[in-house]
């Protein structure tokens, strides 16, 4: 049973960190809460965020996209700053995130803090080399997102506070594409893949495969995106994906569980990799539509 004693709210991003570091006994932040109250938290009291001018989202003049860890996932959705970006693909991923109900009140930042291999929001951002921004009483940390999940349910953080992710300027023009494969969107994920590729000149300049729900956390398939890395486009034939999506099938290390099987998860890991590079080298690289991978 939630034994919760004291509800705090935070007015700034270190008024949070210091309220939670405000004894006695156990504190958590809330955002939105909808992961939170769904789990009978242990808490015995908690800091809303909602108040702490953490919310917004930004483009800032070199480029860079700035989103605050308590924008909800509906206002990522619908953001033009987010749409606008890497044809929009952190807007997708967004409103594939539950129901309307659930995004209008859960945050980007829960769904990190969260760390749940299945978080549907980490792929993307981890695909378009995410950092993220972590307060303290007195001090900053920018770290990038490969690095912020320590294990299932762990961050980095402790008891400091994700104030935001940035995406670099250098990924607004990427092509980039996920996809969520589940039951019904408001089921967690069986496998994400999100694939991100920065063309010119007919060479693939960049590229990034992250994955979630088959391994203890969300993850790039390193080895995967070295073999695209430089390739000229034509030389990215069917065969030649067959080898790169078996090679990230093989990086990741999914779990048996009564959703699905690790093989099948392997091997959807392999196919939605192989189509969405597919589909990113045939379309303008613009999501809007969110079409099946
Ligand atoms: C019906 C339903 C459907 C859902 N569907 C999906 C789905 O399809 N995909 C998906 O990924 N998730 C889904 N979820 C889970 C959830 O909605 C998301 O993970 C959501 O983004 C969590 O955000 P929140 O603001 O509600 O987090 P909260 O519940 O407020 O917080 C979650 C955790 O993060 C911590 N936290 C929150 N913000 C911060 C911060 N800024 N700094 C440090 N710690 C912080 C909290 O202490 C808590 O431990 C669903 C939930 C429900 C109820």
């Amino acid at each position: 049973m939630w034994n919760l004693q004291e509800y705090r709210f935070a007015s700034n991003p270190a008024e949070a960190v210091a309220l939670m570091r405000k004894g006695p006994g156990k504190g958590a932040y809330i955002a939105g809460g909808t992961d939170m109250l769904l789990e009978h938290p242990t808490c015995d009291f908690v800091v809303d965020i909602n108040k702490a001018g953490i919310g917004d989202i930004a483009r800032t003049a070199g480029g860079d996209l700035f989103i605050g860890a308590a924008a909800t996932l509906q206002v990522l959705a619908d953001n033009v700053f987010v749409t606008g970006f890497a044809g929009g693909a952190v807007s997708v991923a967004a409103s594939k995130c539950g129901n309307r109900p659930v995004r209008t009140t859960a945050t980007v930042g829960g769904n990190l803090c969260n760390a749940l291999p299945s978080a549907d929001m980490a792929p993307v951002l981890l695909a378009l080399d995410a950092t993220c921004y972590i307060t303290d009483e007195d001090s900053q940390e920018s770290l990038p997102l490969t690095d912020f999940f320590v294990g299932p349910r762990l961050t980095v953080l402790e008891d400091r506070l994700l104030v935001g992710v940035g995406l670099p300027g250098e990924c607004a023009g990427w092509r980039c594409a996920s996809h969520k494969l589940t039951r019904t969107a408001e089921d967690i994920s069986l496998v994400q893949v999100a694939v991100s590729l920065g063309v010119d000149d007919g060479r693939i300049q960049e590229a990034r495969i992250a994955l979630g729900a088959v391994a203890p956390v969300p993850m790039r398939a390193i080895l995967a995106e070295t073999m695209l890395m430089g390739q000229e486009i034509t030389a990215v034939t069917p065969d030649f994906m067959r080898d790169v999506a078996a090679i990230a099938a093989g990086e990741c290390d999914p779990l048996d569980d009564h959703r699905a099987s690790a093989e099948y998860r392997r091997d959807m890991v392999s196919v939605l990799t192989r189509r969405l590079v597919a589909r990113i080298l045939t379309d303008d690289g613009d999501n809007r539509e969110g079409g099946a991978a």
